[in-house]
């Protein structure tokens, strides 16, 4: 018999509304015997069923919903649910490499899926969902019949949920060193260790938003990783392109991508903490007509907001300081926990201090492949400002 949780009144009612988390303060009783991972079901006030899903008490977020409808949770309903992900994303996303199966977003909350052409990378990020990682892997095998399926079980929230870190082929074998076509460019994806799944296919669309902008211009690329955005620049017509990252394997590989495109001679790869070379761009009187900001989320909770708000400010008006009038300024923030309005004013802050005027272009989110859940606002995470930036009069 499965558990029956009985919920608080104010989770009841942001349930209802399609919100698919019940944090632990949030139950009210448990009736019935249960082990960290297991299925239960959800009941309001009334003891009205009103869901299903996975229990870990070791999680501050207790338990995360799978379906609302009484139906068992197998290997049928992880077909479905896989399947409607993948029916989805082949009519939004033209290419052989995309997000299969993005979490909440697709109602599998914890599992992300990711295609690198002939390649999966699957994360199960919580216990609940670490259960089902053999149906999973099946299913995934069925549908999108793939050369391989690689486990990228490495991040560090899993140890939050009582799980190991680990990574290796769960399905086939194939390179972990693969070659994606990204508009139109070679780019090099490292999903053994590579960060997250190896590539951050989100911004996939703002990269493509660099086209108008950079035409002749001369380009910054801060937090570059693989220097996907500085490869875009330079194809849709940048000059030269400097992309900074601090991370030396990033680096190698934004080397191997610059020469797979043929751009060697136009890309400049600087290894240095970008607060750093930000600020010794400013001290040398370094002019850039465009530049961009792409920083790992500087807010992983609510508790780091503060420094956060700080860092995103500080990079920001460095960035604007360096940026010739009339130049743009494409600014991103990865952290949920940072609104777009907060972001908003952020940036709008961070101009007042370097004493120049925003021109707002183009607000931007993740690609369509990374569609967001309106009732469960942590889907939406990323934000790409396209701003030009005015000296002064
Ligand atoms: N723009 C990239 C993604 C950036 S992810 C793309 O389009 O694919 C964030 C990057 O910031 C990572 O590559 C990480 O290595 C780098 N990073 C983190 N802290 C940094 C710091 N203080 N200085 C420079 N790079 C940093």
């Amino acid at each position: 018999m499965r558990a029956k949780v009985i919920l608080k009144e104010k989770a009841t009612s942001k349930i209802i509304k399609g919100f698919l988390w019940v944090y632990s303060n949030e139950i009210e009783k448990v009736d019935g015997d249960f082990s960290p991972g297991d299925i239960v079901d959800l009941y309001d006030q009334n003891r009205s069923f009103i869901g299903r899903g996975y229990f870990n008490p070791l999680s501050k977020i207790a338990i995360r919903i799978l379906t609302r409808r009484d139906e068992e949770i197998n290997r049928n309903f992880f077909k479905n649910a896989i399947v409607k992900a993948w029916e989805y994303r082949k009519r939004v996303v033209n290419g052989s490499s995309c997000r299969v199966v993005f979490s909440e977003a697709d109602f599998l909350p914890g599992l992300i899926v990711d295609k690198f052409g002939e390649v999966l990378v699957i994360q199960t990020l919580t216990l609940g969902m670490e259960r089902f990682k053999e149906t999973i892997a099946d299913v995934l095998s069925e549908v999108l019949q793939p050369m391989g399926i690689y486990e990228r079980n490495d991040a560090t929230v899993r140890e939050v949920e009582g799980l190991p870190k680990i990574k290796g082929f769960l399905r086939g074998k194939a390179q972990t060193l693969l070659e994606i076509e990204e508009n139109g460019l070679r780019i090099l994806v490292d999903v053994e260790n590579g960060q997250k799944t190896g590539y951050f296919l989100d911004q996939r669309e703002n990269r493509k938003a660099l086209e108008g902008l950079v035409d002749e211009a001369e380009v910054l690329d801060v937090f570059c990783y693989t220097a996907s955005f500085a490869l875009h620049a330079i194809r849709f017509g940048a000059k030269r392109v400097v992309a900074v990252d601090s991370s030396a394997s990033a680096l190698e590989l934004a080397k191997n991508n610059a020469e797979l495109n043929g751009f060697s001679n136009r890309v400049e790869l600087i290894e240095e903490n970008a607060f750093d070379t930000l600020r010794r761009f400013q001290k040398e009187g370094r002019k850039f007509d465009v530049v961009i900001i792409d920083p790992p989320s500087f807010a992983k909770s609510q508790k780091s907001l503060e420094g956060a708000i700080r860092g995103y400010k500080e990079i920001n008006l460095r960035a604007m300081k360096l940026i010739r009038d009339g130049g743009f300024l494409i600014t991103c923030s990865c952290s949920h926990h940072i609104t777009p309005e907060l972001f908003k004013e952020i940036i709008s802050s961070a101009s007042s201090d370097a004493n120049r005027i925003l021109k707002l272009i183009e607000f931007r989110h993740q690609a369509k492949d990374h569609p967001v859940l309106l009732p469960h606002p942590e889907t939406l995470y990323l934000k790409c400002g396209i701003y030009q930036v005015l000296k002064k009069p």
